[in-house]
């Protein structure tokens, strides 16, 4: 009778070959395993590596990537760090414009931001109201630049000054008198206009000067008829024998 060959007498299970180590872990590594870090002394190396590699803002509190900070200005950088992350410093341009106009200073010095910088970082609008904010001052002095006074929010160049008073706009086509800086007076010349102006001007001093007049008038009276009133008391009080205290007079 043939016997299975695990029953044949000094038969030993053959032994698995050993897989080429460079696959698998040597044995002797799987009973005693590298040390591995412990957990909370790993989370700590994490919060490490990352703290490094990120900045806080100042402004926002908030951990950020370098990327998100910027010097606002060239001369910032021999100040100081950039510590505001782009978006504080977007709301920061878009909050001085309302506040103080086309003049816009670092948020962590007091060096200028200039144009490029601005267009770099302010959101559209904001960008927007600076450019006509730095417009209009660039305008303003200028001496040959008339605003129209008809409140359309346009100007325009008119070199020829109080030599030709009257400029139209081109806006609005609205006329105004750029030696009195009013809307056009069409009835008067300006020097007409002038006489009439210190007619009105005269007019209202003198109204200014009847109405202080009365207001004594009216002082006056009203003093005069608390006097009375006290003496009537006075004598009714002789009369009657006593006085009151003073001060219940
Ligand atoms: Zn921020
Ligand atoms: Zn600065
Ligand atoms: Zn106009
Ligand atoms: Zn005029």
């Amino acid at each position: 009778m043939k016997r299975k060959r695990e029953e044949w007498p000094g038969y030993h299970t053959p032994p698995v070959p050993a897989p080429p180590s460079s696959s698998f872990p040597s044995l002797s590594s799987l009973r005693s395993p590298a040390p591995s870090p412990p957990p909370n002394d790993r989370a700590k190396r994490t919060s490490i590596s990352r703290a490094s590699s990120l900045r806080l803002c100042i402004s926002c509190l908030e951990d950020k990537p370098p990327k998100d900070f910027m010097y606002p200005t060239a001369c910032c950088a021999g100040n100081h760090t950039p510590d505001t992350c782009t978006t504080c410093l977007r709301n920061w341009i878009k909050h001085s414009l309302h506040e103080g106009g086309a003049v816009i200073t670092c948020p962590e010095c007091p060096a200028q931001m200039g144009y490029l910088s601005i267009r770099e970082v302010a959101d559209r609008a904001t960008f927007d109201k600076y450019e006509a904010l730095v417009l209009a001052s660039l305008l303003d002095t200028n001496p040959t630049f008339v605003w129209c006074v008809h409140g359309c929010g346009s100007g325009q160049f008119h070199p020829a000054g109080d030599a030709e008073p009257i400029f139209t706009c081109h806006h609005c086509r609205l006329k105004t008198c750029v030696v009195h800086n009013l809307p056009w007076h069409p009835e008067f010349t300006c020097s007409q206009f002038d006489e009439l102006l210190k007619e009105e001007q005269k007019r209202q001093q003198q109204q200014q000067s009847l109405a202080e007049k009365n207001r004594q008038t009216l002082l006056r009276r009203a003093r005069d008829e608390e006097a009375s009133r006290r003496l009537v008391v006075d004598v009714a009080m002789n009369f009657a024998g006593f006085a009151l205290p003073l001060t219940e007079r």
